[in-house]
């Protein structure tokens, strides 16, 4: 297929407003999949996106259209995955801006247009759900003119649903995107822009040829990570993987490399057929994503140490925002401190990891990175609230704090204030686009964000408000670790960091929030929040009402022993630890606060 008839693009749009079901849109009318195998969000294959009704990773699918190729690339639309969108874009050249009618244009979408347009890519607007009693569709398309200085006929009114208008879109994407550049006859350069690890053929790069072409069996070698492997397989993803003989500029394609350790096959590096000589420039790569969140992962059975490292280093593959390092820790034993790019990016990766790999974890409150600098001036990176030190020894400490965007509807802001006021921020200014969207721009501690403030956001909202932030600088700050006793035990794993003034309210909502999540036991249990070896708040659960060995106390060991068994079973799925049951759900329920 000649390269002037190939389009590349992808969908940017805010989580839930359609983009998959546009994609499945797309795929039925180019026919590359029939009617009766269509399923609704057809690129989106893991459970967990199923069950959640979010797209997690990309898929590419290469369609047939009037003559032309084209290659779609689906994105994540949440705030924590904005680096897999900033990935897709680099291999492609064009960008449908897809905006729901009945939510106007979100946070994290501006942010995303951002990176869109400093790649220069065409950019192609359209509202959806128009068919939606809710739609505010001539309010969104105004929004959308605003910020994209346009007229109204480029932004294109469409249902994803209905399939209105979806026809003429894509004819305007082969219309107004450019064919991609490359030479043919240069040497190989092929970007990687994701990868997944396959039992058989070993890593599975997907890849943008950008320049020259590649042959099945051809030698390649990764210039960034200097290793060799061979094409063992190429072809296109359609989207289920379809093997060709060669892949050529432009195209977008897989690789399975033969490869078999994780490590060597890194997002952003450029694949080639030759040794790197003088002339050869690699392409530019990627930024290395920086975690912002860290939460230490271990394994409930102290046995499934190494496991959970090669699980760890497969999912790495597929997501190259993740970071581990080993560590250990008293009361947990082995495990790693893992870095995420925010709290669900965090929830997600040890979902999959118990799902996919069947890992049972115990997962430490996700915290920032504290720059603590001790009364000796020696400086440290404290990534966990239980190795924060003792306040006697603290000369000060530093934490992040970001510029936080909140867009919202401007009959939310006075709520939105609220939620903003408790974050011990800063407030910079409002803004506001279109007739009725205001921009918040707020600076605060990011420890206050990654704890929930993005669920409370949507909460006061009805959905409608969004949020994206960005790291500014480390500032000073008066800080102290709270700790959790349960029935007179240290649960490191819910250690907080907080702020010294703000200690009392925090203990007693934490400990507010254990009360109602933990199941109760058949003994009532005492909970206490404690801070610089002071109780600061006490709760107690209650006993289960109906104590099952109650009336056979002192009676027969082994009926008793029986009826305990039994109860026992009802929670195979609850963790085993000290004599408290706590359930894996009990951990994320706390951090949301
Ligand atoms: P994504 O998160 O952007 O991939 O969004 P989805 O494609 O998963 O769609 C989110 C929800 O919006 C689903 O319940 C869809 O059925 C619904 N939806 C998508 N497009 C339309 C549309 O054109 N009209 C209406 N009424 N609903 C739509
Ligand atoms: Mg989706």
């Amino acid at each position: 297929m000649n390269k002037e008839n190939i389009r590349n693009f992808v969908i940017i749009s805010h989580i839930d407003h359609g983009k998959s079901t546009l994609a499945d849109r797309f795929l039925e009318i180019t026919n590359t999949i029939s009617k009766e195998k269509m399923h609704p969000q057809y690129l989106d294959s893991m459970d967990l996106e199923r069950e959640k009704g979010i797209t997690i990773k990309m898929k590419p699918a290469r369609m047939e259209f009037e003559g032309h190729i084209l290659n779609l690339i689906d994105t994540p639309g949440h705030v924590d995955f904005s680096y897999e969108v900033s990935r897709s874009l680099a291999a492609v050249e064009g960008a449908i801006l897809l905006v729901d009618a009945t939510k106007g244009i979100q946070a994290q979408t501006l942010a995303n247009l951002d990176l869109a347009r400093k790649q220069n890519l065409t950019i192609i607007p359209a509202v959806n759900k128009i068919d939606s009693l809710q739609a505010k569709t001539e309010e969104v398309q105004e929004e959308i003119m605003n910020i994209l200085g346009v007229d109204k006929n480029d932004v294109f009114l469409i249902s994803a649903k209905l399939g209105t208008n979806v026809d003429s879109l894509l004819q305007r994407v082969i219309e107004k995107v450019e064919s991609p550049k490359g030479n043919e006859d240069k040497p190989l350069r092929a970007l990687i822009f994701d990868s997944k690890y396959d039992a058989f053929k070993g890593v599975i790069a997907y890849v943008r040829i950008v320049d020259g072409s590649i042959k099945s069996n051809d030698k390649i070698y990764l210039v960034e990570a200097k290793s060799e492997g061979v094409a063992k397989e190429i072809g296109f993803c359609i989207p289920n993987l379809v093997s060709k003989n060669e892949l050529n500029a432009g195209e977008i394609g897989y690789i399975a490399t033969g490869i078999k350790e994780p490590g060597k096959v890194r997002v952003g590096d450029t694949i080639t057929n030759i040794k790197v000589e003088g002339s050869f420039e690699a392409l530019p790569g990627y930024k290395e994503p920086k975690p912002m969140v860290f939460a230490g992962l271990y394994p409930e059975n102290p046995d499934d140490f190494e496991t959970l490292r090669d699980a760890l280093s497969k999912l790495k593959l597929n997501d190259a925002s993740l970071i581990f390092e080993p560590e250990s820790k008293e009361a947990l034993g082995r495990g790693f401190r893992c870095g995420f790019l925010g709290s669900l990016h965090a929830e997600i990766i040890t979902e999959r990891l118990r799902r996919e790999y069947n890992f049972d974890l115990i997962v430490s409150t996700p915290s920032v990175v504290f720059k603590v600098v001790f009364k000796n001036d020696k400086v440290l990176n404290i990534y966990s609230p239980s190795d924060f030190p003792d306040v006697t020894q603290i000369k000060e400490v530093k934490e992040p704090w970001v510029k936080l965007e909140v867009v919202t509807p401007v009959s939310f802001i006075g709520k939105a204030m609220e939620l903003l006021q408790d974050l011990s921020g800063k407030y910079i200014e409002s803004r506001y686009f279109g007739k009725d969207r205001t921009i918040v721009v707020y600076e605060a501690p990011l420890r206050n964000i990654i704890v929930g403030f993005y669920d409370k956001l949507k909460g006061i909202s009805e959905g409608y408000a969004s949020m994206n932030y960005e790291l500014l600088s480390y500032e000073k700050n008066d800080l102290v670790k709270l700790e959790i006793f349960i029935a007179g035990k240290k649960e490191e794993a819910f250690s907080r960091i907080v702020q010294d003034d703000k200690e009392f309210k925090e203990a007693r909502n934490l400990l507010l929030k254990l009360k109602e999540v933990l199941p109760s036991q058949l003994y009532s249990v005492p909970l206490q929040a404690v801070v610089n070896g002071r109780v600061v708040a006490r709760e107690t659960i209650q006993a289960k009402r109906k104590d099952v060995i109650a009336p056979l106390y002192g009676g027969d060991y082994t009926r008793k022993r029986k009826l305990l068994e039994k109860q026992k079973k009802g929670k195979k799925k609850l963790k085993a630890r000290g004599d408290i049951h706590i359930p894996n759900k009990v951990f994320f329920d706390v951090f949301r606060g």
